[in-house]
């Protein structure tokens, strides 16, 4: 069915203007534009986009359930909103965009341009079977940028370090001087492009992503599916090549097994050099967790970190476990211990052997009693933020405490989409990494969880 998306969010915005203030509604309301509408199931997605992070952040806080109220009352279907960025790029960028990672880019000029995370560096890369043949692809193209190399293409699962391995080609290249560089996900550069239709500004949108020597893009399967962006991509891949410019790109998978990717697109994609990531063995895993301890400052023995690896497997979650402990060390002014990590490794790996198990239910009434809200509540639509919180921290739990799949997690808090749960997840992770007492609350969370009983 289409749907008349400027007739409907005026219809929305007239709604808005009566429930709220008039300075409300013109700073923030106001300033955003129905970008898409898709169905899904029974529901539509609506994606609402807004001028700045700080403005979305509002929407979403404060302004959900009036704009979902408003557009169920237009379309009579039920609707989710997902806020997506119109704004240039590199600017206004909400914490939650920025990706888990513990340190912040630099704010002086160059570095905010090319946003590159200031850690991932090859000196912070730790090299390994699994990774090896990437790397020195990488090696070669900071050698000699747009020549043999070109594009490369890195792929492989979540969390194998492909982001971090193509932002260290952007250092190196820093470091010799070429700072015409972009770094982006595919995402943005989607956003990018529909926002320089929208202001008929394509000019200054194809000047930004041609004029660069290294192009960086990030998880480019999703411009998948998109005719209008994979067109542009087209068009920019060629110019800048032909320029002698360097591209590189992640994706989840090989361009053969991107969906919808238009055909000639695919075949530009492999043209040059791609190459897998695979999941990090046992060296590799523990030469990354000194790596990552280093960084934060803590000691962490040889031998802990050797114990630490055999039993965790993904790299995010190496990096949680590190967060843990690093609590754990200021909380108790003990040094780090193989005793203290096996302690709290049983309580991260409560079911291999003889620890309980324990049921989505039992973590959802920990979860509504600690924080006095009901189960209807936790299940529900509501967006106050005494309820979404811990309804976030219920996801979160669900997904990293039980290993449950993400629709899994959403169909039991309430049937919610899996990128609702993705960004509950990623949201706690994040604050737990910046705020002191939330991680001292979650953890709280957990000990009444696992060690009770
Ligand atoms: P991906 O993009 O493949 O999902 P990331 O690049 O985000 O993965 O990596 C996840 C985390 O693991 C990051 O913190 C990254 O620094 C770390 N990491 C991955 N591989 C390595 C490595 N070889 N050496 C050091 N850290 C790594
Ligand atoms: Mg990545």
């Amino acid at each position: 069915m289409e749907y008349d998306r400027e007739k409907i969010w005026k219809s929305v915005m007239e709604g808005m203007k009566v429930a709220v203030s008039m300075g409300t509604f013109n700073t923030v309301i106001k300033k955003t534009e129905l970008m898409a509408i898709k169905e899904s199931g029974d529901r539509l997605i609506c994606e609402v986009g807004c001028t700045s992070g700080l403005n979305m952040a509002m929407l979403d806080q404060r302004f959900y359930g009036q704009l979902a109220a408003e557009l169920e009352r237009v379309t009579g279907k039920k609707c989710e909103i997902r806020f997506v960025a119109t704004m240039s790029t590199s600017e206004h960028k909400l914490p939650e965009e920025l990706g888990p990672l513990f340190d912040k880019p630099k704010k002086d000029g160059g570095w905010k341009k090319v946003r590159l995370k200031e850690n991932y560096t090859f000196e912070n890369f730790a090299v390994g079977v699994s990774n090896q043949m990437a790397y020195a692809a990488a090696q070669a193209v900071v050698k000699r940028p747009g020549d043999a190399y070109n594009p490369l293409f890195i792929y492989g699962g979540v969390g194998v370090g492909k982001t971090h391995l193509m932002e260290a080609i952007g250092h190196a290249l820093l470091e010799k001087g070429e700072d015409r560089m972009l770094f982006c996900s595919a995402e943005e550069f989607t956003n990018d492009l529909v926002e320089g239709i929208k202001n008929k500004s394509t000019e200054r949108v194809r000047g930004k992503y041609r004029n660069v020597k290294l192009l960086m893009i990030d998880d480019v399967q999703f411009i998948a599916g998109r005719v209008t962006v994979q067109e542009e991509f087209f068009h920019t891949f060629n110019s800048l090549v032909g320029e002698g410019g360097q591209i590189v790109m992640t994706s989840d998978r090989p361009p053969a097994e991107i969906n919808k990717l238009e055909e000639r697109l695919r075949s530009r994609f492999g043209a040059g050099m791609v190459v897998d990531v695979g999941p990090a063995d046992l060296e590799l895993r523990t030469a990354i967790l000194l790596i990552k301890a280093k960084q934060r400052g803590m000691e962490l023995p040889m031998e802990a970190a050797r114990v630490i690896a055999e039993s965790v497997e993904g790299l995010r979650e190496l990096e949680g476990f590190l967060v843990r402990l690093l609590g754990e060390v200021e909380m108790k002014k003990e040094v780090v211990s193989v005793e203290m990590v096996e302690r709290l490794l049983k309580i991260a790996h409560h079911n291999n052997g003889q620890a309980r198990k324990i049921t989505p239910n039992e973590i959802m009434n920990l979860v509504g009693n600690y924080f006095g809200v009901g189960l209807g509540q936790l299940k529900g639509d509501r967006r106050m933020k005494n309820i979404v919180w811990p309804r976030q921290i219920l996801m979160y739990l669900l997904r990293t405490d039980l290993k449950l799949p993400q629709e899994e997690v959403g169909r039991l808090v309430g049937g919610r989409d899996h990128t609702t749960v993705i960004h509950a997840t990623g949201k706690v992770t994040r604050m737990m990494l910046d705020d002191e007492a939330i991680n001292k609350q979650i953890g709280d969370i957990r000990r009444k969880l696992w060690v009770s009983s």
